[in-house]
């Protein structure tokens, strides 16, 4: 089988000196280290992003076809992920959890070649810029974290495209529950005033329910479930929205300095976890539907038509550091700038600051007896 490395190819060479090219973010560029030389990503003539029948796509996944790409990919012995590497990388760290990778265990893998590419907007620098905005704003995290984590380097943020999968359906929910509708009656009681008993009426709320079913329809497009499981799924879902306007047909330039992460979710797996991320929206319909002051759904039964969908590749720059032996992730949108990372919070820290709010709230009371 011939072989070939996605990453290095020849059109990643400089034309003026021969060295290896860099994807520029924020430009259509691939510039050079050495001669400063630019060489434009031909932007084709701007195509339309379209999205890919389901199970067309579920049918050929996995067999061999034209629509694979060879990669160089590296496997954390740690956290497991598989990523491939920049090129011209002699040793390095994974980014999802800050472990040695082992580069003599670079295997060529022959891969399916994602539908689109959202390149780099942001470049390193700015990346750690934001991420040192971030930090000045945790005012519960621990000292010993704070001095730590400011000496990550801007090497410390691997800039890797993520692979998505972006969802399209058509729903129809049959459902049936109770709607229930709030009415108001006088209700006498009686009660001790001043030492006697005395008679007084007020008002109580009931719900009158009576039973509602019907049909619902939603219609969803780009739902975006992570494919791999390095990147915890809360942190990536909190990492939305992503500018999927800028989407570019995947080319592997844009690739060229950057590492890409495997995708380990298949297609149908990544299905099962977009009808969850759908399930509160057709569940609002159905509310919605059946009206009322509140509702009940007993039954509910969804149909999911005309499924499509994209492989997309989304870029972050990511770092990971450990403190008292657990692993915190820090991910940056690197499209919109967004920071959303994990941290330890500080107790000490947070008990200081009920205690300072609880004797300020003792000197107004004091304050306040006193007028
Ligand atoms: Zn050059
Ligand atoms: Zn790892």
């Amino acid at each position: 089988m011939e072989e070939k490395n996605t990453v290095i190819n020849d059109t990643l060479t400089c034309n003026n000196c021969g060295a290896l090219l860099h994807f520029a973010p924020g430009t259509t560029q691939l510039r050079c280290d050495y001669c400063g030389t630019a060489n434009d990503i031909a932007p084709a003539v701007p195509t339309e992003i379209r999205s890919f029948d389901y199970l067309e796509f579920i049918q050929t996944d996995g067999l061999p076809s034209t629509d694979t790409v060879v990669a160089a990919v590296v496997q954390c012995d740690n956290c497991g992920a598989n990523t491939t590497l920049s090129t011209g990388v002699t040793s390095d760290t994974c980014g999802f959890c800050g472990s040695p990778l082992v580069i003599a265990k670079v295997r060529h893998e022959r891969l399916l070649k994602p539908h689109y590419v959202l390149p780099f907007l942001l470049d390193g620098r700015e990346a750690e810029q934001l991420f040192f905005r971030w930090l000045g704003k945790r005012w519960f995290a621990p000292n010993a974290l704070i001095k730590n984590v400011k000496q990550i380097h801007r090497d410390h943020f691997k800039g890797t495209y993520l692979p998505h999968w972006a969802y399209d359906t058509e729903t129809t929910t049959t459902y049936s529950g109770q709607c229930g509708i709030y009415y108001w009656e006088n209700e006498s009681y009686t009660t001790t005033e001043n030492g006697r008993t005395v008679h007084r009426t007020r008002q109580v709320r009931h719900t009158r329910w009576h039973a509602a079913s019907g049909q619902v329809h939603c219609s969803f497009k780009d739902i975006l479930v992570l494919a791999s499981h390095s990147l915890s799924r809360k942190v990536a879902d909190r990492l939305e929205p992503w500018q999927l306007e800028r989407l570019q047909p995947f080319d592997e330039r844009y690739l060229s300095g950057f590492r890409a992460e495997t995708y380990a979710v298949d297609a149908r797996a990544g299905l099962a976890l977009a009808k969850q991320k759908m399930q509160s929206t057709i569940e609002m319909t159905v509310r919605q539907d059946i009206g009322g002051d509140e509702q009940h759904i007993e039954q509910q039964q969804s149909d999911y038509a005309d499924i499509r969908l994209k492989y997309n590749l989304l870029p972050i720059w990511i770092s990971a550091f450990t403190f008292k032996g657990k692993i915190y992730q820090i991910a940056i949108n690197a499209s919109t700038g967004e920071v959303i990372g994990e941290r330890p919070y500080s107790i000490a820290k947070i008990i200081l600051a009920i205690v300072f709010g609880i004797i300020l709230l003792a000197i107004c009371f004091i304050l306040l007896q006193g007028v």
